[in-house]
């Protein structure tokens, strides 16, 4: 059976061009960037010219750029580090309640620690208000999170007014771009970002791998100390593979990102299309337009996501969703409760995300089988029974 992967917010394949710029590295290029000799400096190159296509692709300079171990170090070390190095000044960060867990949890982490954090509500397509971001900021803000767009809904967050305001009161701006950086275009001088996260893995990269960009001028505590790497910001022995996996990743999706958009939001709309007029009693998650172009999620009325999830699993397609399934006990995601859904309509969430290997027939296979999934679950929901 041929299998169908809908689940790139989580991860992506690498692809063969990348696999091959990082072999190199593992083998023959194999120098600590550190060392001072011909085989360091070959190495510290080729972390040198990775940086120079990440800072290129955001609009930023290279030594802006630190490389991190992905998407979760780099919100850490965004918000910690500000945290740290600010609390002279204030104690207080503003971020939403869609954010991913590790910007939550790094949150959470802080108020522990004697910082205060407003988490902005969000309407119910997922956008955050800037007149609420205006509206929260007092005089001990030190910084501002608010993620680029959702890894649940794709709902594309107005950064472009969050940064003004963000620059006009004079508060570190960052952003969790994880979703989109090598998707859609970013630029950290026209969004007046000051901290922006990015992670290799979610396009056609290597995972464990990533990078913060930070503003120059910004102030800024380490998290890992010890050597004097990545200008004394992120001690530690560089991962030149993966770092050159990055930097090749970036270098593809420079050139290709604007064509593959175009196709996966085709693709995209035609899915959500099929599942409205196929399965009926569904609802779109996130914004309708304002959206990333590969994400569908829907919450499918009396069918439970997990379910959902097993059966498509079982016809060789593999997607994911709504529910984060925290550690033991399995609760609805806290970003699609903040859409205001209700924990059922959570729990009946199912997120696709396409990416470069899908096609037309994909959408197809799965117009094709999940209207009869659908249908076999809700005909075991006495729910559904009782209001059909
Ligand atoms: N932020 C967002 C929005 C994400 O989707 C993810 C990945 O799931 C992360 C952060 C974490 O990135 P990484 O897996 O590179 O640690």
């Amino acid at each position: 059976m041929k299998r169908i992967y809908l689940d790139h917010a989580a991860t992506t394949p690498v692809r063969p061009e990348v696999v091959q710029a990082m072999l190199p590295y593992f083998t023959d290029i194999f120098g600590n960037p550190s060392s001072i000799h011909s085989y360091g400096q070959e190495a510290r190159a080729a972390v040198d010219e990775a940086r120079i296509r990440v800072a290129e692709l955001i609009g930023a300079r290279s030594e802006e750029i630190v490389f991190t171990s992905g998407g979760t170090e780099a919100d850490n070390y965004a918000l910690k580090g500000i945290a740290y190095a600010n609390g002279h000044k204030g104690n207080h960060i503003i971020t939403t309640a869609v954010e991913h867990h590790a910007v939550t949890e790094a949150c959470e982490f802080l108020e522990k620690r004697g910082f205060k954090v407003t988490y902005l509500p969000v309407d119910r397509y997922g956008l955050v208000d800037p007149q609420d971001v205006k509206r929260a900021i007092t005089d001990k803000t030190i910084l501002i999170s608010v993620m680029h767009a959702s890894n649940e809904v794709g709902t594309i967050e107005p950064m472009d007014e969050i940064g003004k305001i963000a620059r006009e009161a004079g508060v570190y701006l960052h952003s969790d771009a994880v979703q989109t950086v090598g998707h859609i275009p970013v630029n950290v001088d026209e969004l007046k970002m000051d901290l922006l996260s990015i992670s290799a893995h979610k396009f056609y990269g290597p995972k464990g791998v990533g990078a913060l960009y930070v503003r120059k001028g910004t102030r800024l505590t380490p998290l890992m100390h010890g050597g004097g790497q990545e200008e004394k910001r992120r001690a530690g022995t560089e991962n030149v593979p993966g770092i050159v996996g990055f930097g090749r990743a970036v270098e593809l999706a420079h050139q290709e990102m604007g064509e593959e958009a175009k196709r996966l939001s085709g693709l995209r709309d035609r899915l959500i299309k099929g599942l409205e007029e196929r399965i009926g009693d569904i609802r779109l998650n996130g914004h309708p337009a304002k959206r990333l172009p590969n994400n569908i999620n829907v919450s499918v009325e009396c069918a439970e996501g997990e379910s959902m999830l097993l059966n498509l699993d079982l016809e060789g397609i593999c997607a994911s969703t709504g529910s984060a399934c925290c550690s033991s006990s399995l609760e609805p995601s806290h970003a699609l409760l903040a859409l205001g859904l209700s924990p059922e309509q959570a729990h009946g969430s199912l997120r696709f995300s396409l990416g470069r290997e899908n096609t037309e027939q994909d959408v197809e296979r799965v117009l094709e089988v999940l209207p009869g999934i659908v249908a076999k679950l809700r005909a075991m929901s006495p729910l559904w029974k009782s209001i059909r």
